[in-house]
């Protein structure tokens, strides 16, 4: 093994470690990979929960390759599964699927393969394994393992619930003496409990990783024409780069990925109304192709595997720190500085509270929802840290501010509110309790719309005591007595009314400050930073010389391009200029088998790039 003879050490390599040099290149293991391994190896169960992109398919790719055997992964994920194979079989893994989209003589070739010990993993969906049929064929075969992916997906507190992972169970029951391993991106604890329970997986061990993604940057900004915000964040962060926008509505998805297109940007819609086949369409394009942009709402994301999302923006607010952290998750996979944008305004409050209250949730789950909005409310109003916020409510302590947040680099001002809040709750009382912010605003600054004459408020004592501050303040001043829980919302006509937690700072008792609304976009995550493209001369024209054979050769054999090499390859070929095999062999994400088959042609260009 080439990574043997160079190491410094004298011990062996551990198999494991030496596995993962000869296949994926990569140098070490992060986090809890390692010790999943041996724990999986030592033939236990494990559940593993890590943040997306945290190196989870490693976990059981590694034994899958130690251990004589198939691997079974079993993903909901189908139309995923020909890029993961794709992926394995670049870097030299043998692997296969069997789902829906094979025709039959197909799926007989793949069993004939795992028969013969042709396969290390082999990927089903939930509802194919648990055919009598495909069990009746893992009894007769030699199993190294059973991984369940996107294990959430057994539970019905999440919106990916699939009633076939409830049949997993029968996992145990039939093959006690497997190992399996359950792995999600989704920490909370009523996920975690049913996994426990509904895979039987009473004994297995709990592997939690850091949730932390340093590189990612995280902003949040008060939405005033998120549009336009948009597009000023996209100018001058991302001009062309892929990404996701998340919007609330299919008609919004729609609407904004018009409005893209129509400033230039390769945008495509994603949600639950296009048919399968468009939605299919503009999947594979956001994959394959550079530069596009998702307009999308939640219904895609789920295992998207592309390594090089730059961003992903929130034009409405997500209903759970949970799901912002999932959804942002999917930017910078591939450890390169990525940006997570969130626009959010009092309507997002307004709207997600009555959606909430019309629902037909019962009481119980409706309490756990409407604490998850008050939850993210507070992260998107917090003067702290927003790494740290984010990483408390998982639980994980982080000790100093990050440095790689909106707040971290342009502390918030706060100011002191007590008596503007006092103004703004007693026009409420004053206005009878039934009036949105518009309207309360308008008395607040003493405008005298037909409406508000009509209903003689002009005579109230609170018209007019408000014109220190604009409209646009008071709005905010509203917005964060909303996301405090200080004034409540009715939640079918949107009216605002006072409760118990209103008295105190009513009556001047209990003090509040405000945050103030930055004016401008604080700059955020430059990407490149490190000047690995066309931002930085000096690195330009090889980073796309680069970039250009990455093309070809995916290309030629019709995968994405980062099957090929990730940026961070390309990145680590620019900065270190390999001249040789051995040390191209060092390079990031080049493993044994990429050097056989593109050693040469990197090489090549390389030097002729530099002889020119
Ligand atoms: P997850 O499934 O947890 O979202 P992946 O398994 O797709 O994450 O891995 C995310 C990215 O990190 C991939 O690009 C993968 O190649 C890379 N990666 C994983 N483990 C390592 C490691 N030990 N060293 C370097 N890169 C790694
Ligand atoms: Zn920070």
């Amino acid at each position: 093994m080439r990574q043997a003879v160079n190491d410094t050490d004298h011990h062996a390599v551990d198999p494991s470690l030496a596995v993962l040099r000869q296949y994926f290149g990569f140098e070490s293991f992060r986090g809890f990979q390692k010790e999943i391994i041996d724990h999986l190896l030592s033939g236990q169960d494990a559940i593993a929960l890590m943040p997306t992109g945290g190196g989870k398919s490693l976990c059981y790719q590694i034994p899958a390759l130690l251990r004589p055997g198939v691997a079974i992964v079993v993903s909901p994920l189908i139309a995923l599964m020909q890029d993961q194979v794709d992926a394995l079989w670049q870097n030299g893994v043998r692997a296969a699927y069997i789902n829906s989209t094979l025709s039959a003589s197909q799926i007989g070739t793949v069993l004939q393969q795992a028969r013969h010990g042709a396969l290390d993993l082999l990927y089903m969906a939930p509802e194919r394994l648990l055919m009598d049929s495909s069990l009746a064929f893992l009894d007769e075969l030699p199993l190294v393992l059973f991984a369940i992916d996107e294990a959430h997906c057994v539970s019905q507190w999440g919106h990916d619930f699939r009633p076939e992972y409830l049949g997993l169970s029968v996992l145990h029951d039939r093959f006690p003496q497997v190992p399996r391993i359950a792995l999600t991106a989704t920490a909370n604890a009523l996920t975690r409990a049913d996994i426990i329970k509904h895979l039987h997986l009473r004994n297995a061990r709990l592997f939690v990783a850091s949730f932390d993604r340093p590189n990612i940057h995280y902003t949040v900004v008060a939405k005033k024409e998120a549009k336009n915000q948009l597009k000023r964040f996209l100018d001058a962060e991302h001009p062309g780069d892929a990404g996701i926008v998340y919007c609330l509505s299919r008609n919004k998805v729609e609407e904004v990925a018009h409005w893209l297109t129509a400033c230039g940007r390769r945008a495509l819609p994603y949600h639950a109304g296009l048919d399968k086949a468009v939605r299919q369409q503009h999947q594979a394009i956001f994959l394959r192709e550079e530069g596009v942009i998702m307009v999308a709402t939640i219904a895609f994301g789920m295992g998207i595997d592309k390594p090089d999302v730059r961003f992903v923006a929130h034009l409405d607010l997500p209903k759970s720190l949970e799901a912002y952290c999932q959804e942002t998750g999917r930017a910078g996979r591939d450890g390169l500085p990525a940006n997570a944008f969130l626009t959010y305004g009092y309507e997002d409050v307004i709207k997600l509270r009555q959606l909430l209250a019309n629902s037909q949730l019962d009481t119980a789950l409706k309490r756990v929802a409407r604490q998850q909005l008050d939850t993210i409310l507070g992260y998107c109003e917090t003067t702290q840290c927003r790494r740290q916020v984010l990483l408390r409510h998982f639980d994980e302590a982080y000790a100093q501010p990050c440095g790689n947040c909106d707040t971290c680099r342009a502390p918030v001002a706060t100011w002191d509110g007590s008596v503007a809040a006092q103004k703004a709750l007693s026009c409420v009382y004053r206005t009878g309790q039934r009036f949105g912010v518009e309207y309360l605003v308008e008395v607040l600054l003493g405008k005298t719309s037909e409406r508000l004459l009509a209903l003689g408020h002009e005579t109230l004592s609170t018209f007019g005591i408000g014109r220190e501050l604009t409209a646009q303040q008071w709005r905010s001043v509203y917005r964060q007595l909303v996301a405090a829980d200080l004034v409540a919302v009715n939640a079918e006509h949107g009216g605002l009314y006072l409760t118990q937690r209103s008295r105190p700072v009513l009556r001047g008792e209990q003090p509040v400050r405000f945050r103030q609304d930055p004016k401008a976009l604080v700059p955020t995550n430059r990407p490149r930073k490190e000047g690995m493209d066309s931002s930085d001369p000096e690195t330009q024209p090889l980073w796309e010389l680069l970039c250009t054979v990455r093309r070809e050769i995916a290309q030629r054999q019709g995968v994405p391009a980062f099957l090929i090499f990730h940026d961070a390859t390309l990145r680590d070929l620019v900065e270190k200029k390999p001249k040789t095999l051995d040390a191209l062999a060092n390079i990031h994400g080049i493993g044994k088998r990429k050097l056989q088959t593109y050693g040469e042609e990197i090489l090549g260009a390389l030097q002729k790039f530099f002889h020119r």
